[in-house]
């Protein structure tokens, strides 16, 4: 069995100094709660190197929240792949819904950056999810199947069964509802299973987490469903108590 994986994903949340409290807090909690698991956290880019720096040689691994595809060049306000890779981070978050849809990212957009990813040598955490209206159209299936197929059409397949997918339905992003545990699961092997097409046998040891709404009260029926290889946490990652017991609960 693979080992869970549970990313704490901050987003526009935490100064250098509100990070260093947060992990002030955070650290001795994980310490003892987090045997078996694979934790990651991403802070903001300001706070990647503060938080890089805390957390070294405690197998904790530093997580970014998006990238730029280029290299380098005239793109004001980007961050590269290689810009990150030298701040040690390990995964970096790529087509997360509030990017699709505030930013407009487009799949192929998020094809590029996952690539960028692989390239400079780090993880993507690749996120599909489907929209409220798309689930009660009946087109959760299809969603699935285009983002998966379109965000890792470009991912070298040397490197895919390293590969984090995030299922997190929109509808569940930030809102306090969550998929159900059989919800998780369907929607979990629709994703294994176009994997397996885009990435063939790779495709059985990628990690393929649940996001959206995470809680500890329901960390711990979301985590064991079948198919469900750990969690993207949002809001409950901002807090030490609740991060950690979703970690607790990954066990
Ligand atoms: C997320 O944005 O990745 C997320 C899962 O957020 P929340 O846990 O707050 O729903």
């Amino acid at each position: 069995m693979a080992t869970p994986l549970v990313a704490g994903n901050w987003k526009m949340n935490g100064t250098e100094e509100e990070a260093r409290a947060l992990l002030d807090d955070l650290l001795p909690r994980l310490a003892a709660d987090r045997a078996g698991v694979e934790v990651a956290l991403a802070p903001p880019f300001t706070a990647l190197r503060t938080v890089g720096e805390r957390i070294r040689g405690s197998g904790i691994a530093l997580a970014a929240q998006s990238v730029h595809s280029a290299t380098h060049g005239a793109y004001t306000g980007e961050i590269s792949a290689g810009m990150l890779a030298s701040l040690g981070v390990r995964y970096v978050i790529v087509g997360h819904s509030e990017r699709r849809r505030l930013f407009h990212e487009t799949d192929a957009d998020v094809a590029a950056r996952a690539a960028a990813v692989f390239q400079a040598g780090m993880v993507p955490i690749l996120c599909v999810g489907e929209q409220e209206s798309e689930r009660m159209a009946g087109t959760t299936v299809d969603v699935l199947r285009r983002q998966i197929t379109a965000g890792t059409a470009r991912i070298p397949q040397a490197r895919a069964e390293t590969l984090v997918v995030a299922y997190e339905p929109v509808w569940a992003i930030g809102t306090g509802r969550t998929a159900s545990p059989a919800q998780a699961s369907e929607a979990h092997q629709v994703i294994r299973g176009t994997l397996t097409e885009t990435a063939g046998d790779a495709a059985g040891a990628v990690r393929i987490l649940y996001g959206g709404s995470v809680t500890p009260a329901s960390a711990g029926s979301l985590l064991h469903a079948p198919g469900v290889d750990g969690a993207l946490v949002g809001g409950a990652s901002l807090a030490a108590e609740s991060f950690a017991a979703i970690v607790a609960a990954a066990r």
